[in-house]
């Protein structure tokens, strides 16, 4: 080693999940990166999950793709960035000109940074003309985004994580947090064992890690999250424990949604016999919640991945809108988002449905202020295709070109196949990547070379609007380039202008600019969405920035002032500025068990890995956790279909089928499995759980049934 080099210590944030901790990466060049957490970052404050602390395991470039490559006659061969961007830019402007601008899709990531995000959606939305641009997110947190803009008339989380310490009562729906928000979890014990009236109770079918330290937890059956809600909301009414004054004064709806809830909820017996919870440990909550002023319902994959995913959201949201638990310290409902930039996503509009700037696609007015903002030729005139959708349009040849960045649909799809027969049919399929090989590049027309963590540049906005930057602090590897540059350089190249951003901070100027200029054009109502704070950032403000939490707002003396917690005024984001009380009508999921598939596949992450372990897969201390697929199930159930705990068994459901090993983790309930989502058909056995997955998605949200798809085991036979 060199110690005559200078050491750099560059801050940053994980780019992994959507607690979004800040790290610390010390480097001196030609040696491995030293990652530590941030004591700074009001996230973390210094402390990391193994994940976040073995990044520093993944930033080898064995596997990168460090240079265009474009397919001849079949075969995939090295391009320079000129002809790989000429063939997107000719392929895109080519099928536009003959089948319209929705016959092209993008399909993104909140892998994303928000930067890349930006442009991505200006590209499709403002210039090529159709909102056919859909993102990963939609997998994990649309229904939240849905259930938002019913309760409060625009996207927003009230609250922070400082909230979870403050509460008197934590509830976790749907939310393993110990593994899939672990530094937040650990923010969590930490104040319980400050304050122990702290209580943490969890709601999930499986018995989790996060179960064991758990005050309770409450088993439930797979999709009741509904009942088991609108049983709290009657519960609450009957035994007067609402806040009659702030239900008059701020919301609106209340009758119907307590007409629904009283419909089939009203009696806690039969409550608890429907979700399959003892009626004892049902009561305890519903009694715990209606004491406990300070309480936060956190809430991920578990209520948001569902046919009824928007209801069990507003389901929850309800419950804090009685009680007047909102917006205040140690209280209200709270979504956990998956990824590191889901929420930066929403904020550029990264949903077929949405705007940027939190503005609708569905309203006139709003489509003609972004264009006019942008100057752009058009604006999309409807909401484009959700991801589901989007690869049957690409199958059924509707849409021709799809420009696939930063995700691998082939593995993280539901009925992942179907995903495979649509590229294989689709005129000009273009991935962005920073790995080589994966299940989707396999079918790339034009492979293009990203940059990784590290290596990029821009901001990212966790679960508690929390805007940090992500900084390089590695060189770009062989010919690797932003995301939010080949975008440009195919806008340029298909003539659009509004494209000639310098770097960065230029658009995240324009993004913030656009932000302050919705908050001048919307009709009523007040729209909370704002980094009007932000604008006018040079180059070195934008590389100081610190975290800060959105809406941002400048006072007249030109003083800046973030935002933990909205609502505490109760104005809310809608024309009357009332919250919306959603009445909720409980529906089982869509494809129920029958003889022929007798139990309900669940799928999940685990604590070691991260969506389909192109990055995480590297570190052999994480794979050290789970090396390899598995199938879990209960032992009873193993022993009714004929699997033996550690040997092969077929998982099959309608869709497709897998071959993994048998488990008795001792968290399933009876007729459940588990199956985790990272594996791909890159390992030796084809375990992409998404084969199976059925691709059943809520009707408000488009977010598929990936915690509910009827499947059979059996014993695997070598054929
Ligand atoms: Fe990264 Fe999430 Fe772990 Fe924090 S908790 S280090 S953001 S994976």
């Amino acid at each position: 080693m060199d110690m005559t080099l200078p050491v750099q210590t560059v801050r940053t944030t994980c780019p992994y999940c959507g607690v979004g901790c800040g790290v610390t990466a010390t480097v001196r060049p030609g040696t491995v990166p030293i990652i530590a957490g941030d004591a700074a970052h009001g996230a973390n404050r210094g402390r990391l999950c193994v994940k976040g602390a073995a990044l520093g395991e993944t930033l080898d470039l064995d596997g990168r793709l460090l240079h265009p490559v474009v397919r001849e006659h079949g075969a995939m061969r090295r391009a320079s960035w000129d002809e790989a961007l000429d063939r997107v830019a000719g392929g895109f402007a080519s099928i536009v000109a003959e089948h319209g601008p929705d016959a092209v899709a993008l399909y993104v990531s909140g892998q994303l940074l928000t930067e890349d995000y930006y442009v991505a959606n200006k590209f499709m939305k403002g210039y090529v003309g159709s909102a056919n641009i859909d993102t990963n997110s939609r997998l994990c947190m649309s229904s939240s985004v849905a259930g938002h803009k019913r309760a409060f008339g625009e996207d927003l989380v009230p609250g922070c994580y400082e909230d979870f310490e403050l509460a008197d009562m934590v509830v976790l729906v749907g939310s393993n947090t110990a593994w899939c928000h672990p530094t937040l979890f650990g923010r969590i014990l930490r104040a319980r064992e400050a304050r122990p009236q702290l209580r943490v109770v969890v709601i999930d079918p499986r018995r989790t890690a996060t179960c064991e330290s758990a005050d309770l937890h409450l088993p439930i059956k797979p999709g009741t999250d509904v009942w088991l809600f609108n049983g709290l909301l009657s519960y609450l009414a009957k035994h007067g424990h609402g806040d009659a004054a702030y239900v008059a004064a701020h919301t609106e709806g209340f009758d119907a949604a307590l007409a629904a809830a009283d419909a089939d909820c009203s009696d806690p017996a039969q409550v608890a016999r429907i979700c399959r919870i003892d009626q004892g440990k049902l009561l305890a909550f519903y009694e715990g919640f209606a004491a406990t002023s300070r309480v936060v319902t956190a809430y991920s994959q578990g209520v948001n991945q569902s046919s009824s995913g928007t209801d069990k959201v507003n389901a929850i949201v309800n419950c804090h809108l009685l009680t007047g638990r909102i917006g205040r310290p140690g209280m209200g409902p709270f979504s956990l988002t998956g990824q590191p930039n889901a929420m930066g996503g929403r904020e550029v509009g990264g949903l077929a449905n949405m705007l940027a700037a939190h503005m609708d696609l569905d309203k006139e007015s709003q489509r003609e202020a972004v264009r006019s903002f942008w100057e752009s030729p058009r604006i999309a005139a409807k909401p484009g295709l959700k991801a589901v959708d989007l690869f049957r349009a690409v199958e059924e040849g509707t849409v021709k070109a799809v420009w696939i960045i930063a995700t691998n649909p082939l593995v993280s799809l539901p009925d992942a196949d179907q995903v495979r027969r649509a590229l294989d049919k689709c005129a000009l399929v273009v991935v962005s990547d920073i790995v080589g090989a994966t299940d989707t590049t396999a079918y790339a027309d034009v492979l293009l070379p990203a940059l990784g963590w590290g290596e990029k540049d821009g901001t990212v906005t966790n679960s508690e609007r929390c805007i940090s930057r992500q900084r390089a602090f590695l060189p770009a590897p062989g010919e690797a380039r932003a995301d939010w540059w080949a975008v440009c350089e195919v806008a340029r190249r298909m003539g659009f202008t509004g494209f000639d951003f310098e770097g960065a901070q230029a658009i995240f100027d324009e993004h913030a600019r656009l932000s302050s200029w919705r908050n001048g054009v919307h009709e009523a109502g007040r729209r909370v969405f704002d980094l009007s704070g932000m604008t006018g950032m040079d180059r070195q403000a934008y590389d100081a920035l610190e975290p800060i939490q959105w809406p941002v707002l400048r006072d007249t003396d030109g003083a800046v002032t973030p935002t933990p917690r909205l609502f505490a005024d109760g104005r809310f984001a809608h024309a009357n500025g009332r919250a919306r009380f959603v009445a909720t009508a409980p529906r089982a999921p869509v494809h129920a068990v029958d003889g022929e598939f007798p139990l309900a596949l669940n799928t999940g992450r685990l604590r070691d890995q991260w969506h389909t372990m192109t990055r995480t897969g590297k570190s052999a201390r994480l794979a050290g956790h789970t090396p390899e697929p598995f199938i879990d199930l209960h032992p009873n159930d193993a022993l009714l279909y004929g699997v033996r705990e550690g040997e092969l068994a077929r998982l099959t459901s309608r869709w497709g089928a897998m071959v993994a090993r048998v488990t008795h983790g001792g968290g399933i309930a009876r007729g459940s499995v588990f199956a985790p989502i990272h594996w791909s058909g890159q390992t030796a056995s084809d375990a992409r759980v998404g084969a199976l997955v059925n691709p059943v998605v809520d009707p408000v949200s488009g977010e598929p049934e990936f915690k509910h798809t009827p499947v059979r085991v059996e014993p695997f036979v070598v054929e």
